[in-house]
């Protein structure tokens, strides 16, 4: 039984029924993707709410795009930038000096995750069944969730630790050290917010930008061209700063309209789609969850430490040795676990 239908999650399970294990994953949202969710926004347009960029060094992802035939390319820089330095001072046209280059999967980060789901059954994936408790019996381990109770041999969680700690119940109790380490793991990007507007042309490409935007004064902190590799659909895409979360949604849009409109002129204001994503949501991070610092014990060794008797394994991005919180780390951390269990419970 494997919790949490992310990229993590998913994978697990797609590996593990390969390899002729009965899988089902209990998820608490009603779509699968987790941390990666690609909305389909105006003109069919892909716009990212969350996981976007990956580089050459995330050796896990890149194997397994190479795996599922998936394209990527290159996220578009080419021409000036804005920086916003001051609240006061104006926005500077700068030209960013050029930097190792980061990649989007064709069609979406989504696109992996498609993938993944089509390769399991129907009745491997349970939407909307939030995981309250997890309790060790003789050799069993029992998974109750708020609709239903499960029974499960071996149980796989891919909750980012901070939230599996605060949100889950354990019967026994964990030990306190996993159970620390746990609750001081960064859960990353759990207070992002992810906006992108959808345009009919790239007007900021037409005028030599690239549509990178770099800003100490906000709503956007950082934004980017968000094209497709075709260049058929056309969107600028980034973080606004997460402090803008406490505002209602038209404010939030007024100010984003009006930073953008300052730096790059009235065009601006012909958009056809305005998508945003606040993650703070309690499937990503548990209310009142204290400021932890932002990678502090991701990949923390204890995480490879299974627990009832080697029946209870913790998973998911921030456990994985190698970037933790990213994409790749979720794909390692996925890989990391299907080893154990083949290894402890060989199929005949
Ligand atoms: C805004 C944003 C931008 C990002 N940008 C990038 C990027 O550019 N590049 C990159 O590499 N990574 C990026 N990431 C990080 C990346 O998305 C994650 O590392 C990765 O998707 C994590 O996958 P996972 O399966 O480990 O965890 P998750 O995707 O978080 O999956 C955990 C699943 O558990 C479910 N769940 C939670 N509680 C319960 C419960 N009680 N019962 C059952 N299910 C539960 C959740 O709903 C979720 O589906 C970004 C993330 C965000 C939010």
């Amino acid at each position: 039984m494997i919790l949490g239908a992310g990229l993590s999650g998913l994978l697990t399970a797609y590996r593990l029924k390969n390899l002729g294990y009965k899988v089902k994953v209990l998820e608490a949202r009603d779509r699968i993707g987790g941390r990666i969710y690609t909305l389909n926004a105006a003109l069919e347009t892909p716009v990212e709410m969350g996981a976007t960029w990956f580089g050459l060094k995330h050796i896990h992802l890149l194997k397994l795009l190479k795996e599922f035939g998936i394209g990527y390319f290159e996220q578009h820089t080419k021409g000036d930038a804005y920086f916003e330095p001051f609240s006061l001072a104006p926005s500077q046209k700068i030209t960013v000096p050029e930097q190792m280059p980061s990649y989007r999967i064709a069609g979406g980060s989504k696109t992996l995750i498609d993938i993944i789901r089509s390769g399991l059954g129907t009745d491997d994936i349970a939407l909307g069944m939030p995981v309250e408790t997890i309790k060790a019996q003789s050799d069993k381990v029992m998974v109750i969730s708020k609709p239903s109770k499960w029974e499960a041999d071996i149980v796989v969680s891919t909750l980012p630790p901070s939230l599996l700690f605060r949100s889950i119940l354990f019967s026994p109790n964990i030990s306190k050290e996993v159970n620390e380490i746990g609750l001081s793991t960064h859960t990353w990007m759990q207070d992002a917010i992810k906006t992108a507007i959808v345009y009919k042309h790239a007007f900021w490409r037409e005028a030599e930008l690239s549509g990178t935007l770099f800003s100490n004064v906000g709503p956007f902190s950082e934004m980017y061209d968000h094209s497709n590799k075709a260049f058929t659909k056309f969107a600028l895409c980034g973080f606004v700063n997460g402090g803008y979360a406490r505002l209602s949604f038209s404010e939030r849009l007024k100010k984003v309209m009006g930073q953008l409109e300052k730096i790059f002129g009235s065009e601006v204001n012909n958009y056809i789609d305005y998508q945003e994503c606040i993650w703070n949501d309690k499937w990503t991070k548990y209310p009142e969850t204290p400021d932890i610092f932002p990678h502090q014990n991701n990949g923390h060794p204890i995480f490879e430490k299974a627990h009832f008797e080697n029946r209870l394994f913790i998973s998911g991005s921030e456990t994985a040795k190698d970037f933790p919180g990213y994409m790749d780390g979720a794909v390692q951390s996925a890989e990391r676990v299907v080893a154990d269990i083949m290894r402890l419970y060989p199929i005949a």
